[in-house]
Formats: structure tokens, sequence, C-alpha cells
């Protein structure tokens, strides 16, 4: 069995594509590779620790598709194209059937994605994962968060809230095999790179929601220098979504779970009203639902209407009162 950090490395992160843009890969202190002609690297990073961002009983295999997931999802919000990782993974111990099935997985994403692992290293202490991802932005286009214009509409992809459900179903709050989707919501995000690839067409302004429809909105109505009006009632809702308002809330939406909760990680941008129907008509060729939700405002507030039509408040406070 592999126990030293080299072995580790050797054994289960070993470089499992070719990418002809990696010139060196493994075997130096660093690898070398070459980015295209006119375009710029969007670059990000972010860990996974046990017990904050997932739940220590989470799977190895889990853990390597949330992990590569969220990476990517923040490219995809700037609207970068995947192409390279690096991976720095802390292990309680060297545990070979963990460690195998997490690198199986984690190959098998990258192999799907054509994104190269080109880099790696390994320490001794509580179960983390970071990874760097970096991408690419051709000619310089990118979706910024402070791109946002007063008349624009406000979209969000596939549905919101699922994730939260299903935090609660693995702290066994709830135990419903109708809610297994909200599970693999929680533990399986879909990172919405390619959307957000074709949106650069006509789209200056997203950002992914990891953190809440209201928080995420929050940071681009901040760098915007603008407010938002959300009707609450054009987000989707999965069909798992609405069996738990059904049962487990008195048939009520509970609004904080679907706005104000983390790891949704769809993607939340904003179009010219000129641009709208070209949404739906890339939403409808990539088999990608999306709602129009809002319209971005001069009045520096997140205003939001319930299903009723009525002005929503009394939750998420520090969310709505951002400015
Ligand atoms: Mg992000």
């Amino acid at each position: 069995m592999a126990t030293s950090e080299f072995d580790i490395i050797k054994k289960y992160f070993s470089p499992s594509n070719n990418r002809s843009d990696v010139v060196l890969n493994g075997g130096d202190d660093c690898a070398i590779v070459t980015p295209p002609k006119n375009s710029q690297l969007a670059v990000t990073t972010d860990t996974l620790v046990s017990g904050v961002h997932f739940p220590p009983e989470t799977s190895a295999c889990d853990i390597a598709y949330k992990s590569l997931a969220v990476n990517f999802s923040d490219l995809a919000a700037m609207g970068a194209t995947p192409a390279w990782v690096s991976l720095a993974i802390t292990l309680p111990e060297v545990d070979a059937q963990w460690l195998d099935e997490f690198s199986k997985q984690f190959k098998t994403i990258l192999d799907e994605m054509n994104v190269a692992l080109i880099g790696g290293d390994t320490t001794n202490g509580p179960l983390s994962i970071t990874i760097n991802a970096i991408g690419f932005l051709q000619d310089g286009k990118s979706m910024q968060r402070s791109a946002a214009k007063v008349g624009d509409k406000v979209f969000v992809t596939g549905s919101l809230g699922d994730a939260a459900v299903g935090l609660r179903c693995v702290q066994n709050k709830v135990n419903d095999d109708a809610l297994s989707d909200c599970i693999t919501r929680l533990n399986r995000p879909e990172a919405r790179n390619e959307f957000a690839q074709s949106l650069l067409d006509f789209c200056d302004c997203a950002i992914d929601v990891s953190d809440g429809l209201l928080a995420d909105l929050g940071h681009v109505l901040s760098a915007s220098h603008c407010g938002a009006r959300l009707d609450l009632s054009k987000i989707h809702l999965s069909d798992a979504l609405q069996h738990y308002f059904k049962c487990y809330c008195e048939n009520k939406i509970d609004w904080s779970l679907i706005v104000a909760h983390g790891d949704d990680y769809e993607l939340c941008f904003t179009v010219a009203e000129t641009d709208v129907s070209r949404v739906y008509e890339l939403a409808d060729k990539q088999g990608l639902r999306v709602s129009c939700i809002g319209e971005i405002t001069k009045n520096k507030a997140l205003v939001c209407m319930d299903e009723r039509g009525q002005e929503v408040d009394g939750f998420a406070e520090g969310y709505l009162h951002f400015s």
C-alpha cells in the first residue's frame, strides 16, 4: 500500500489525460502549460473541509464530484472553459479504498470535461480538498459581477433549494425516499459551464449561486451599484422540493430554503431585455431550464415579492438589506 506522499501521488493522482497544451506534467517542481493565443486565464480555488462543506459520512465519490463541481461552477460564472486543475488533499490516514474511489471518480470527471490534472500535493491532517482550477477566456470576453445594468432581466438556471433540503435529509431531519433527488443535488451539483460559455455572446454579468441566491445576487448588485426586484414565484421548484413543502411545511413554501441557503451551484445572470429570447433559445437547445425572475433597478435595494404578490420581509434580513 502506498504510504509516502510521492507514492500516493504516483499511484492515485498521476496525470490522467494528455492535453497538447500541457508541456510538462509531473516529475518536476511545477507543471508547464501553454495557454491558447488571444486568450486570458480565469483562475479560481476552493477548499472543501469535512464537517464544514460536506458531512463527514459523505462518500469518496461524492466528495470528488463536489470538489470539482464547485470550482468548475466558479469558472462557469465567468464564462471560462475549464482546462487544468491542481489538487491539494489532506488525509487523516492512508485509506487505500477511499483513495481508489476518490481518484477514479476524480479522473472520470476530468476526462469527461477534457480537463488535465497538472499538479498534486498530499498532507496528513483532517480531511480537506483544495482544488485550483484554470480556464480559458477567448478574446477577452468574460462575465463579471460589476456588469449588471438598470433594466436588465435577472435569470437563474435550473431549480433552487434542493441542496438545502438534501442537507436536511443527510442530517436525518427528514427521511423520505421521495427526496433522494435533493441529496443528489447536494452531493453532485452540476456546474453550468456549457451554458455559461454560450451566454458570453450577449451576456456580461453572471455569478454562480453558492451561498444562496440573495447573498450572491447581492454581490452583483453591490458591484454594479444597483438594486433588483424579484418575483420569487418565478423561481422553478423541483418536484422533490414541492413534495417537501407539501408534506413537511403544511403546504407552505419556505422561501428562505430557496433563496437563502447555499450549495445550489446554478447560474444567476442578467441580460438586456432585447436578448431575453436568445436566452430561452440557448437553454432550449441545451435542454436546460432557465427562469426570468426579475429586473435590475436603479433603487439600490433587493425587493422580493412572494407568490401572492406581497413583498417578503422578515427573513434573511442580512441579505435583503445588503446595501
Ligand atoms: Mg462563485
